[in-house]
């Protein structure tokens, strides 16, 4: 019958009939019996329970009982458990001690006796029994125990949320999950648990079986160091800073794991930044040495306390040119120390002492380049650089690198030279090029045979052509002479002349890309080298069109010159031939008028026949000095707005007893409307006089002439045409010119000096209008058309003064006291003569001094005063004359040849009122003498 607590009981035996035989005795006790047929089994069995006795055979064949005991002793589960030994006969060999000290506690004898065996067996069942029972109530203490403990740890890990508390079975499966292991990890424990702790290992730890392996570590060594990255829920990571160890029961059995660790990332993170920048500092340090070593630098060290450099490595000393090889290997210890005054060139020390000061008082980088004197004596560049450091005590000094730059200056200072001389060329290059292009000739370059290499901006602009289609052209083909074969023929001539050392010059006409054709003075000049071979041809080439033009226009004067002066031999003869034309009928005219002169009848006609030639003679003389004063610019008109018709009425009246005389018949057709000019009226007149003289005089007895006035647009058009001698065609453009006389009218030219008609070209051209004249032909008559710009057709209120006004002016201006000063006696006599006749009283003086008596006496209201005379001219008479009393307001009248705006300015000056030109026309002076009588009736009737 099996007890309810049953314990059990091991028997190992290899003989099964011994085994059965153990059975059958123990089985009474009610308690399991095991059975082990070998030491092995019985180990076996061991591992797998508790017993409260094992029974051993001593003689086993594999393991003897012996060995089994021991292995059994060795386990700590069961290293107390009972063994009984058996053994079959009472072997006076049977080792007892070694039994006892195997952990024997007995020992039977075979055959055995089933009550012993059995009392032995229970005394060991019980005392198991009893033990079991103590260590029941002791677990339950320790359960107890534990309680109030647990609690007090979870009090800790529920407060401490800077750690996390994970356990795991021993599959590394989660139990628990505490503390910060919430907080740290982002994992809830409902999560967590029952998860394996690899959640929190990071992919590649994972990967590399880090969670297995720090379990073994924990189980094999009790503990595993935990630092490392691990993963958060939301994948962020966390290093984690802790231990794991592994829980074992009391028996020793693994129950699983342990793990306790920390937030540790920013302490990391610092840590690893640390690292990172010693990593970096080593390997900068690393660079700059191999830096220095590779640049050749060497290093130096100032001291400002000792005043002395350091050479630091063996480059230095060789720079400085000291020994290398450091202090031990030279015999001078002022190779490796030595003042800067020492081997600085001097003029350069002072700037390194600058330079030194100012880095050891303000920290500034040290920079110097400057000269050392080696102790070979030989100057080298150097460049020092350096920082201020301290040493250990705080005392100051340089430290720095310096390199041989001897080589880089003197490298710069060829590169400087060859810049500088780079330039040089470039500027005289340049200065060619300029010179080259801007020449105001055409200049090029082209090889012997002719192709164009090169070409100035000039040729460029000439040809039209471009630089890319002139280059590689013949000279000859560059549209210079294209349209002419000739022409490019000679030039190609030319080039092979030049070609063969011949310099070719020629005046060549060329065609300019506008499509004119000037005029090149071309030059083709070999270029040769030192040894007078020929390098190439340089065509050169100067536009002398204007100039050319020029010489053309200077041919052209000169040969107009010369007609001029022919002309002018001409008018000289005819002008003396009719100056004296009239003189001779004059003549006879006062021997009539002496001998007849009772024949009241034959004195007038000779008198009319006398005022005829006379009139003739001064209009010679007007003509004349009208010209040259308009050539010389000297004329001025007196332009205003006039009505036309009085003007021509005039000039018929003047010329009506020439027409008459001849018997022409005349007619005269003028529009009804007023037609209004701007013009001198006494001028207009003249060429109207001028026009009309000529057909009356170019036309046979008894011709017809007609003078019409016609309106066209804002022009005035007077034309004056004959049926008398006209023009031939090859004539009639020059009749205008000065002493022209067609040569087929020469015997009607009634005394004519061939300037009429010049006279008539440059007065109507000075009121800005025009003259034509026009022909059939020789016999066929002749017209003359002038052409003058109207005004609106309103005249002025001072309108047109004419003759027969003027006389009336004269009438109304009797009693005018005037004074003649004339050093030619006829003219002033003349003058007063006809002054008198006008009803004024006169007085003549015939130099000025005699002027000034009389006028003093006389009291003259106007004095006509000639400027030229000898001792005291007109201008000295003038200003003596306005000091006299009551001379001041005296009217002063200039007569004088001279009628320029400088010598009218000039005789107002002088205290003239009026300037006029000699011979002064009747109606100039009356005009004058008008405005006196008019003041006077003024003066008198106030
Ligand atoms: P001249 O004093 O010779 O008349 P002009 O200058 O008045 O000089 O005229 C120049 C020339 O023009 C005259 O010599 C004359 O040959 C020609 N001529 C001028 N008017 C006429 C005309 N109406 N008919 C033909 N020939 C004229």
């Amino acid at each position: 019958m099996r007890r309810s607590d049953a314990v059990n009981i091991l028997i190992v035996d290899d003989e099964p009939a011994n085994l059965l035989a153990l059975e059958a005795v123990l089985d009474r006790l009610g308690e399991n019996i095991v059975r082990a047929r070998s030491g092995e089994e019985a180990l076996e069995k061991v591992e797998q329970t508790d017993f409260a006795a094992i029974l051993l055979d001593v003689r086993m064949p594999t393991i003897s009982g012996f060995e089994t005991a021991r292995r059994i002793r060795q386990r700590p589960a069961s290293s107390r458990t009972p063994i009984l030994f058996q053994t079959a006969a009472m072997d006076a060999n049977f080792p007892i001690e070694e039994a006892y000290a195997l952990g024997a506690v007995d020992y039977l004898m075979k055959p055995l006796v089933p009550s012993v065996l059995r009392a032995k067996v229970s005394f060991f069942v019980e005392l198991y029994r009893k033990n079991a029972e103590l260590v029941a109530v002791q677990q339950e203490r320790h359960r107890a125990a534990l309680n109030a403990k647990d609690q007090r740890i979870r009090l800790i890990l529920d407060n401490s949320k800077d750690y996390a508390f994970v356990v795991t079975d021993p599959k590394g499966v989660v139990t628990e999950w505490e503390g910060g292991a919430e907080a740290i990890t982002g994992w809830l424990a409902a999560e967590a648990v029952g998860r394996s702790a690899s959640i929190i290992f990071t992919p590649e730890d994972c990967a590399a079986g880090r969670p297995a392996f720090e379990m073994r570590m924990a189980k094999e060594t009790g503990r595993s160091e935990n630092k490392r990255w691990h993963i958060c829920k939301d994948g962020t990571r966390f290093f984690a800073d802790g231990v794991m160890v592994s829980l074992n029961d009391a028996s020793g059995k693994l129950r699983g794991y342990a793990k306790i660790f920390r937030n540790a990332t920013a302490e990391q993170l610092a840590a690893d930044e640390l690292r990172a920048s010693n990593d970096r500092l080593a390997a900068s340090e690393a660079r700059v040495r191999l830096a220095t070593e590779a640049a050749d630098l060497g290093i130096w060290i100032w001291n400002p306390a000792s005043g002395q450099v350091h050479w630091e490595n063996d480059r230095a000393r060789q720079i400085f040119g000291a020994a290398p090889g450091g202090l031990a290997n030279v015999s001078d210890v002022h190779d490796a120390m030595r003042r800067p005054d020492d081997f600085l060139y001097p003029q350069d020390f002072p700037e390194f002492q600058r330079q030194a000061i100012v880095t050891i008082t303000t920290g500034e980088r040290f920079s110097f380049q400057g000269r050392i004197v080696r102790n070979d004596g030989s100057l080298r560049w150097v460049e020092m650089t350096g920082r201020l450091q301290h040493a250990a005590d705080g005392a100051p000094h340089i430290l720095g690198m310096v390199a041989d730059v001897n080589e880089r200056k003197r490298a710069e200072e060829r590169e400087r030279q060859a810049a500088h001389e780079a330039i040089a060329a470039a500027e005289t290059n340049a200065k060619f090029r300029t010179f080259f292009e801007q020449g105001s000739y055409f200049a090029g370059v082209m090889t012997i045979d002719g192709t164009m290499i090169e070409a100035n901006r000039l040729c460029l602009e000439m040809s039209g052509l471009t630089r890319e289609e002139i280059v590689g052209r013949k000279f000859w083909e560059c549209g210079w002479w294209n349209r002419s074969p000739e022409l490019m023929e000679t030039v190609r001539l030319g080039a092979e002349d030049a070609a063969s050392g011949t310099t070719f010059r020629k005046e060549l006409p060329y065609f300019a890309a506008d499509g004119s054709t000037r005029t090149v003075d071309l030059i083709l000049a070999p270029v040769t080298d030192d040894n007078g071979d020929i390098l190439f041809v340089a065509p050169t080439g100067t536009d002398i069109t204007d100039r050319k033009q020029a010489e053309d226009r200077l041919r052209r004067l000169a040969a107009d010159l010369a007609e001029m002066d022919r002309r002018k031999t001409e008018f000289l003869a005819t002008l003396a031939h009719e100056l004296r034309n009239p003189l001779a009928p004059l003549r006879n005219g006062l021997h009539i008028l002496q001998l007849a002169a009772n024949d009241t009848e034959m004195a007038g006609r000779t008198r009319d026949m006398m005022e005829r030639q006379l009139l003739h003679l001064v209009h010679l003389v007007d003509d004349l000095l009208d010209v040259a004063r308009i050539t010389r610019g000297q004329i001025e008109l007196k332009l205003k707005r006039v009505e036309l018709k009085p003007i021509i009425e005039n000039a018929i009246d003047t010329c009506l007893p020439l027409i008459e005389a001849s018997s022409h018949r005349f007619h005269v057709q003028m529009p009804k409307e007023v037609l209004i000019t701007v013009a001198d009226p006494t001028r207009m007149a003249q060429v109207i006089s001028n026009l009309l003289n000529n057909a009356a005089k170019y036309t046979p007895h008894g011709g017809c002439i007609d003078l019409r006035v016609d309106r066209d647009g804002g022009d005035v058009v007077i034309s004056v045409s004959d049926n008398g001698l006209g023009i031939p065609a090859e004539a009639l453009h020059g009749v205008f010119g000065m002493f022209s006389q067609v040569a087929c009218n020469m015997k009607r030219s009634q005394g004519g000096l061939g300037i009429g008609l010049t006279l008539v070209r440059q007065l109507v051209e000075l009121h800005g209008g025009s003259v034509t004249a026009s022909s059939p032909g020789t016999g066929q008559g002749s017209t003359f058309t002038v052409r003058l710009p109207m005004a609106e057709s309103h005249p002025d209120e001072g309108m047109t003064v004419l003759p027969n006004a003027v006389l009336r002016g004269a009438a109304r201006s009797r009693g005018v006291r005037v004074l003649v000063v004339d050093d030619n006696e006829d003219i002033a006599e003349s003058m007063s003569a006809l002054l008198d006749l006008g009803g004024h009283t006169t007085r003549v003086a015939n130099d000025g001094l005699r002027a000034l008596q009389i006028a003093h006496e006389f009291k003259p209201d106007a004095v006509f005063l000639d400027i030229g005379m000898p001792g005291m001219d007109g201008y000295a008479v003038a200003r003596a004359l306005r000091e006299l009393p009551d001379m001041e307001s005296v009217m002063l009248v200039a007569l004088t040849g001279w009628g320029a705006e400088s010598d009218r300015i000039r005789s107002r000056e002088a205290g003239f009122n009026e300037h006029l030109t000699k011979p002064a026309g009747l109606p100039a002076i009356a005009g004058i003498l008008a405005k006196i009588g008019h003041a006077k009736q003024v003066s008198t009737k106030t």
